[in-house]
């Protein structure tokens, strides 16, 4: 990661010291404003060239801005993608190989602690493991309570009982139809 600069103090932005960087700063621009290049768009009102202080692209803000020429006119292009892309590409690159480093440098028991640590310590910000595992927790909570046989009313084991009933009564008739018709066909049969 590239080192990032120090916040200032809060109000510094009002302070007599920031007053008289940017007084400075604002002078030493505008001594050089002259000297910039300059936007060369035609102006639709007379024709004229546009003037204003050119951007890298050769154009100002209102004439080179976001949106790209040729077929992909309508894309809206969020502003410098590519280099902003690339810096954090390099800023992966080379943390991979200041860790790579490290690990070379280490001996074998640190090396076998640094193993150690990574099975427990996953990458990403701790809130979100921490969200994760709670999540997790909740979910083995509901399902262990999908499990759990509900409590029985009196009422229902009441009818539980009647159903128990009837269903052996139903077996018992089912029986006896049961032979009921095996003697009526021994009868014609038989
Ligand atoms: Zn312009």
């Amino acid at each position: 990661m590239s080192a990032r600069r120090p916040t200032p103090h809060a109000g510094w932005s009002q302070s007599a010291q920031f007053r008289s960087v940017a007084r400075v700063a604002i002078r030493a621009y505008n001594a050089t404003r002259h000297t910039l290049p300059k936007c060369e768009a035609v102006r639709r009102t007379d024709g004229g060239l546009c003037q204003q202080i050119a951007m890298g692209n050769g154009r100002c803000y209102l004439h080179g801005g976001r949106t790209p020429k040729g077929k992909d006119w309508h894309k809206p292009q969020p502003g410098a993608t590519a280099t902003k892309t690339q810096r954090k590409l390099k800023d992966i690159e080379r943390a991979a190989k200041k860790r790579a480093k490290r690990l070379d440098a280490m001996t074998l028991d640190e090396r076998k602690r640094y193993e150690d640590w990574r099975k427990t310590h996953r990458p990403g910000p701790r809130a979100t493991e921490r969200a994760k595992r709670a999540q997790a927790r909740e979910a083995r909570e509901r399902l262990a309570e999908m499990d759990r046989p509900a409590p029985q009313t009196a009422e229902a084991q009441a009818l539980a009982a009647v159903i128990e009933t009837l269903r052996h009564q139903a077996q018992q008739l089912k029986a006896a139809q049961d032979t009921a018709t095996t003697n009526l066909t021994d009868g014609i049969f038989g």
